[in-house]
């Protein structure tokens, strides 16, 4: 029996800083003003992914990690290791902080931390993003933190659409609004909130994580240079462009123009279509189609035009 495709239906989170985008922009099929995140491929006990084709339709994601490791290439371990989102920030996020597997296990239950990185799909124009602080000790981080000031502490850098930028745990981080990322990270749901501009979400102030944060985050924080990673590609050429390879993962840009077929050996392979349409090895895809292409596939064949961000666990 074979399955060389799973395609997903995502899960939505409601938030209170999302939009209408993932609806508008993706046509997915979910209403409100205020969905912030599109879980396109998760197996995760707060977002599992359903499956909508083949023998395994109607299954969990999670399941056929637990059951058909064959899928995955017999890959280890307990859990499947990443996830991938589409976060529409209509308002600022939180600023935040996410601890090391190290801590997580520590101070969590035994839980995974979280490395993640972040393709921009669209931004406003001049957009910036907050990645890193301007603190040069702990103690002067915890005297900004302490004493508010944010201005001081919270460290901005300018974007622009198809960048791509990698966060190391302890990175002090948040999306602004107005922009809508692709995120690949580990399969791990652990933030701690820093700053949440004193915002109410239901009458109440979202608790803060201060201690944890504290003890987690990166001091200094890596030059702002160094955090950005830019899109190379010409309109009219295939192309892969890798982003990162890091402990956890290695994260592709593939842009096809044109039919485009080569062979695969990884374990499996997480795919997200950002832009256009086309077909995978014969089945139609387009912008916001997820899907993991199994073990079971040796050869990739894509056509039409689009661009699509992959990614492989390690
Ligand atoms: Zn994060």
């Amino acid at each position: 029996m074979k399955q060389d495709i799973l395609f997903l239906e995502p899960v939505f989170t409601h938030n209170v800083w999302g939009g209408t985008r993932l609806h508008n922009d993706f046509g997915y099929d979910v209403e409100g003003d205020d969905i912030g995140e599109c879980w396109g491929i998760a197996a995760h006990q707060n977002g599992d992914c359903t499956v909508t084709n083949g023998e395994f339709k109607g299954e969990k994601l999670s399941k056929l990690w637990d059951e058909h490791r064959e899928l995955f290439g017999n890959a280890k371990g307990v859990r499947f290791p990443l996830l991938v989102k589409i976060i529409d920030a209509k308002n600022d996020l939180s600023i935040q902080v996410h601890p090391d597997d190290t801590y997580a296990k520590e101070h969590e239950n035994g839980s995974f931390g979280k490395m993640e990185c972040w393709y921009i799909l669209d931004c406003k124009e001049d957009e910036k993003i907050v990645i890193g602080h301007n603190a040069k000790t702990k103690e002067e981080l915890e005297d900004m933190v302490n004493e508010k000031r944010w201005n001081n502490f919270i460290r901005e850098i300018p974007i622009k659409k198809g960048d791509f930028l990698q966060i190391d745990p302890g990175t002090v981080h948040a999306i602004k609004g107005g922009t809508l990322i692709l995120e690949t990270q580990q399969n791990s749901d652990i933030t701690y909130r820093v700053y949440d501009y004193d915002r109410l979400s239901n009458g109440k102030l979202r608790p803060l994580h201060i201690k944890q944060s504290f003890d987690v985050i990166n001091v200094p924080a890596k030059s702002a240079d160094d955090s950005i990673i830019e899109e190379k590609f010409s309109d009219d050429k295939n192309s892969i462009q890798q982003f990162i390879d890091c402990e956890y993962y290695k994260v592709f840009k593939i842009n096809v123009n044109d039919n485009m077929e080569f062979t695969q050996d990884a374990d499996f392979i997480l795919m997200t279509v950002v832009e256009g349409s086309g077909k995978i090895n014969g089945c139609e895809i387009r912008k916001g189609s997820h899907f993991v292409v199994t073990s079971e596939c040796d050869a990739i064949e894509l056509e039409g035009k689009m661009q699509i961000v992959a990614s492989v666990s390690k």
